[in-house]
């Protein structure tokens, strides 16, 4: 297992606080890992800024094939990241190598070919006698902060368009969730120059705010929880940064009367639940017009009694546990706030599973109401809402009434009605008759407190690049 930190292509130990890695699986501690110091943060923006000029000179061709080796090897590898993925955060095996690695090494590739292809407005004489063209030039140092819920896939969605631009980096996984993330320090070393990607451990408090208040530091991208991300702008504020928030989400899915329900019901069963819930797209807010409403929280609870998360053979598992004992703690207690209140019916799940393990059981709430905790706030657990709603204007309207504006989804067959209720959404993305897929060559990224800037797509090779203007007079 790889324990170490990438600081200006060198290996080394952290020298500030021990943190446990644990296996959420089981509770039992993995590894127990030193974060960076004051002074080896230093160091690694130190070592950015000195890879920078060579690095932001490279033609978009030669980093796309950096990129494209990335991809290959990640791939050649995919086992083994997936194995350890797995381990740090609990998730089944399947899970990981079947969905997360092939969509991994496909967004690497993605950015390989979209650096090559941008484009944009004509150079011409806008003024006569004066030739403008527009330059996209990278930004500098991007300060990179990822969350816990998807350690790599997050890794990927920040470093491939940072990199495809022309910045270096200093990146910081989630105190809970490093292990990946030092297993691709050695991989990127072995294929990018020295200082491009610096890799360093630590909590937020500490490693984290000394990136995002460091002058030196251009941009700082992180995903994480709103109020990580009020802080990132307060911080930010000092020197003035571009920054570009991925901060949660709590999806309302609209189900209409003409639904096909058992479609309903199986994409719920799936994605409300895929990571245990621990995941901002999750599809967790379910409003249903009254005529399917009984039928809908019946199948459903049904179908989601059925989720496999404990099997002894992980191969057969769908779910896996949460993060941390601390998360665990958190889902129990919205939940049995939700349980108090007497509309609410816990209609399956609703307890903390047995074992050692971070195990929540998967879970619906039904009958809640639009001003019910559990409506309105993330719980990033396997816990899914039912609210009822009799007319359209009303289910837009509570579907809006949130401080999140991640992803949303309709559900009828009605086409019409859906592209009018898309149309009135005010959320990042709305699938209809699906939700949580996600491709690399589209945007994801939220309104609201979600945050702004996009992941993935050439927006975000934009969001990582600066428009420039060039003018030349020549009469
Ligand atoms: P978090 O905000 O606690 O931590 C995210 C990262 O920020 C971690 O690396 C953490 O160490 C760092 N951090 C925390 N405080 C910091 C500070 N003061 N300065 C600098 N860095 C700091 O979030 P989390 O608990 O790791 O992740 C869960 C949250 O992330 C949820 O709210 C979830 O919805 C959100 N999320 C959003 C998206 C998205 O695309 N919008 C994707 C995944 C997760």
């Amino acid at each position: 297992m790889d324990t170490e930190m990438l600081v200006g292509g060198r290996f080394l130990d952290g020298e500030g606080a021990a943190q446990d890695v644990l296996n959420p699986k089981t509770g039992a501690v993995v590894t127990s890992l030193a974060e960076a110091s004051a002074p080896q943060v230093e160091a690694a923006v130190a070592a950015a800024a000195r890879a920078f000029e060579k690095w932001s000179a490279t033609t978009p061709a030669e980093r796309s094939g950096y990129l494209l080796r990335i991809a290959d090897a990640i791939e050649a590898d995919a086992d083994g990241f997936a194995a350890l993925e797995s381990l740090n955060c609990g998730k089944p095996i399947n899970a990981v190598r079947n969905d997360e690695l092939p969509a991994i090494v496909d967004c690497w590739r993605f950015f390989a070919g979209a650096v090559r292809a941008l484009h944009g407005p004509v150079a011409a004489e806008y003024l006569p006698g004066h030739t403008s063209m527009i330059r996209r030039d990278p930004l500098g140092i991007v300060g990179s902060i990822a969350p816990w819920n998807y350690p790599l896939m997050m890794m990927t969605w920040k470093l491939a368009p940072a990199l495809a631009g022309g910045n270096t980096v200093v990146f910081k996984p989630s105190e809970l969730t490093p292990l990946t993330a030092l297993k691709m320090a050695r991989l990127l070393s072995g294929i990018l120059p020295e200082g491009v990607i610096n890799i360093v451990l630590g909590r937020g408090e500490t490693v984290g705010n000394a990136i995002i208040s460091h002058p030196a530091v251009d941009m700082v991208s992180i995903t994480g929880d709103i109020a990580t991300g009020k802080k990132v702008l307060a911080a930010a504020a000092g020197t003035v940064k571009r920054t570009h928030l991925e901060l949660g989400g709590k999806a309302p899915v609209i189900v209409y009367d003409d639904a096909d329900i058992d479609a309903v019901v199986q994409g719920i069963r799936t994605f409300g639940y895929y990571n245990a819930g621990q995941d901002c797209t999750a599809a967790c807010r379910l409003y249903v017009q009254d005529a399917v409403y009984e039928t809908l929280v019946a199948d459903l609870s049904a179908a989601v009694s059925t989720l496999a998360y404990d099997r002894p053979d992980d191969t057969e598992n769908e779910l896996g546990p949460l993060i941390s004992r601390r998360q665990r703690d958190r889902v129990e207690s919205f939940v049995a706030r939700a349980a108090e209140q007497k509309h609410i019916e816990i209609a399956t799940g609703g307890a903390v599973a047995g074992g050692e393990g971070f195990f929540f059981q998967p879970t619906v709430v039904a009958g809640a109401r639009q001003d019910d905790e559990i409506v309105r706030r993330e719980v990033f657990g396997p816990v899914v809402s039912v609210t009822r709603f009799s007319d359209a204007e009303q289910a837009v309207a509570w579907a809006n009434d949130s401080d999140y504006g991640l992803a949303s989804s309709i559900w009828t067959k009605d086409v019409s009605r859906a592209m009018r209720t898309a149309s009135r959404l005010r959320y990042g993305c709305t699938w209809i008759n699906t939700h949580f897929m996600l491709a690399s060559e589209m945007p994801h990224g939220g309104l609201k407190q979600s945050g702004y800037g996009k992941d993935m797509s050439v927006y975000a090779l934009e969001d990582y690049t600066a428009v420039r203007h060039v003018m030349i007079a020549h009469g």
